[in-house]
């Protein structure tokens, strides 16, 4: 690392769905000139499969790790992630702020993960700015902003009557005609005390001391909600939607089957089904059960990726009472990780059957394929919301996965009259996301802003009395 470039020092939440974009933007930059410190917990460094090729690849970016404070073998996706969101909002802290006031090349500004704000407050403490990155849509972002008028608004969403889920929720300017109370099942229900729902109103309070915000998202897709951002911090960078230009092994924290692209091979062109629900989600035996009957009754060929974390209460697929269609089965295939982006830019799959992480909506958008959103968990709903009513990519489920109505929401998307309207929305979508980071797009742009005014940090520090 030269001393002379300006450094970076970026902190992802240990988790896939954030440490990839991350990744990401951290070779953009190293590509730029600057030198960065990527600080992984100690855990997801050891899992990031392809470290070394990575490294290989951009020399600039010096991976260093702290602690995330749980002991090696604590299950770290499902509900265990909640256990990583407390942990690391404390554990690490201490570790972080050693391992910056250690650094002989002090950092021009430190990117944070804007769950991981802690690291806003070490900044402050040495004098160094700080960035966010936040790895949810704008419009989750600003939503967040908004969660103790949320809990005022909607007390207790769990037992509420269907009719009483579809009412509107006024309290988030600018999406008074979107979001319904059904859009916060699960973060609503915890009530306002809940350690988990403290725990995201303190990162987004700490959030707002940055002093920029930077988003996996771009401008055509979410004006609106950026201009709003724009009210909370100074500046705002929209750089998504972020791509590697190498094979997404180098950022995955877990084994990808390729075998899957040879099967797709074989399937004609739009005709599959891709099935996915992240990192971190979980199903229970009977809602698993629900998918693949739905499925398998839609009579469209799929491929289902199923981690070994994602039933509830199962060790593994392997050790359910499954019909044995379901391991064996050539209609409906089944991995247990998936390479996502090849498998969604594959001409034979002609749906996405998704969770509505935010990397899974802005990867269905870049290959141009309609969806359809069964968000589970955290923010969503509110992606799923975006995707299926404001941005017309997709169906939503609605929360219900009962096998009829999978069955004819699938139908709907891979053969229904509706289709067609879909996909002319999805291939605009495609095309205006394609643009936005080609040379003098909107993101390539606002990468530009954000390296510039990083040099301009980095010759600040240079320049005060102190140095
Ligand atoms: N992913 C993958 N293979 C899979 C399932 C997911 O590579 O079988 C990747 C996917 O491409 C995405 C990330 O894992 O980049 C999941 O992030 P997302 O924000 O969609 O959801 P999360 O895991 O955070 O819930």
């Amino acid at each position: 690392m030269d001393n002379r470039d300006p450094h970076v020092v970026i902190l992802p939440f240990p988790a896939q769905g954030h440490i990839k974009p991350m990744l990401m933007l951290a070779e953009l930059l190293s590509q730029a000139g600057l030198a960065i410190s990527f600080v992984n917990t100690e855990h997801s460094h050891r899992r990031l499969l392809d470290g070394a090729a990575f490294r290989r690849r951009c020399p600039g970016i010096n991976f260093l790790t702290i602690p995330d404070g749980l002991p090696p073998d604590h299950p770290r996706s499902g509900p265990g992630i909640v256990d990583l969101l407390l942990s690391t909002s404390t554990a690490c802290e201490p570790n972080f702020k050693d391992l910056i006031a250690s650094m002989s090349h002090a950092p021009a500004c430190i990117i944070s993960d804007g769950i991981m704000s802690f690291a806003v407050d070490v900044a402050a403490e040495l004098g160094i700015p700080a960035i966010a990155f936040r790895t949810y849509s704008a419009t989750a972002t600003w939503t967040y902003f908004h969660l103790e008028k949320l809990m005022e608004e909607i007390p207790v969403v769990a037992n509420a009557e269907s009719e009483e889920l579809e009412r509107r929720v006024r309290c988030v300017p600018g999406l008074e005609d979107i979001l319904r109370q059904r859009d916060f099942p699960q973060l609503c229900s915890l009530g306002p005390r809940s350690p988990i729902m403290q725990f995201y109103i303190t990162q987004a309070a700490k959030m707002r001391n940055a002093s920029a915000l930077i988003l996996n998202t771009f401008h055509h897709l979410e004006a609106p909600m950026l201009s709003r951002l724009r009210s909370i911090f100074p500046a705002v960078y929209a750089v998504g939607p972020l791509r590697s230009p190498a094979s997404s092994t180098s950022t995955s924290l877990l084994q990808m089957d390729q075998s899957c692209i040879h099967w797709l091979d074989s399937q004609p062109p739009g005709s599959v089904l891709y099935v996915s629900f992240g990192s971190v989600a979980v199903l229970t035996p009977d809602h698993l059960m629900e998918f693949w009957h739905g499925l398998v009754n839609s009579g469209s060929p799929f491929l289902w990726a199923i981690r070994p974390d994602l039933i509830r209460d199962a060790d593994s697929l392997a050790t359910l009472p499954v019909p044995e269609e379901m391991r064996t089965s050539e209609r409906g295939r089944i991995v247990g990780w998936a390479p996502q982006e090849e498998v969604l830019a594959h001409d034979a799959v002609g749906g996405f059957l998704t969770h509505c992480g935010w990397n899974s909506i802005l990867e269905s958008v870049w290959a141009g394929k309609p969806m359809i959103c069964r968000p589970l968990v955290a923010e969503q709903q509110v992606n799923g919301r975006c995707a299926s009513e404001m941005w017309g990519l997709g169906f939503d489920l609605n929360c219900v996965c009962d096998r009829s109505t999978v069955e004819r929401v699938v139908r709907d998307l891979m053969e229904g009259s509706g289709k067609q309207g879909i996909l002319r929305s999805t291939a605009e979508m495609a095309r205006l996301a394609r643009d936005s980071v080609r040379d003098g797009g909107s993101s390539h742009t606002s990468l530009n802003s954000l390296v510039a005014d990083i040099k301009m940090l980095h010759a600040k520090a240079q320049n005060s009395p102190s140095n």
